[in-house]
């Protein structure tokens, strides 16, 4: 299989804050399979560390309240379009990132409230018929339950 993978969880320091999601359990599934990493903020342009972002009303803004909605879509996009030409199988995608996020995200206020929804780079991997899987909804042997694979 052709797996897309948040770059965060296989260990690269690309989050907001310099870090990674390093995860276990993510580089045990996808071993022995063609790996593609991608972090679509960086890919949008915008750098490491940067100001962390949440949407707001449906735009991806910072915490000083500058919009960073053009980055994040055009990272997106770009990460969209890399997914489709490699044709990938699934992609497995980091919890709660205004990006990545699958099942949900914070609310927009920056106070940690999570509420149902998606970042804006799962949002388009699904609606061009990518399966995702979010990240908590791997087990350690490596089942993902058929209730979080989204097909668009
Ligand atoms: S955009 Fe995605 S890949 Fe990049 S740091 Fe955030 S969660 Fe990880």
């Amino acid at each position: 299989m052709k797996i897309m993978v948040s770059a965060c969880l296989l260990g690269q320091n690309c989050k907001y804050n310099g870090g990674n999601n390093y995860s276990e359990k993510v580089v045990r599934y996808v071993k022995g399979h063609e790996v593609i990493p991608v972090c679509p903020e960086v890919a949008g342009g915008l750098p490491i560390p940067r100001i962390p972002c949440e949407i707001v009303d449906g735009v991806v803004t910072n915490k000083e309240g500058e919009s960073k909605d053009r980055e994040f879509r055009r990272g997106a996009r770009r990460c969209l379009n890399k997914a489709l030409e490699e044709k990938v199988d699934m992609a497995i995608l980091q919890s709660r990132s205004p990006s990545c996020g699958v099942k949900q995200i914070y609310d927009g206020t920056f106070s940690g409230k999570r509420v149902e929804g998606r970042g804006v780079f799962a949002d388009l991997l699904i609606e061009n018929g990518v399966k995702v899987v979010d990240v908590e909804n791997l087990d350690d042997e490596g089942n993902y339950g058929y209730a979080t694979i989204f097909e668009g």
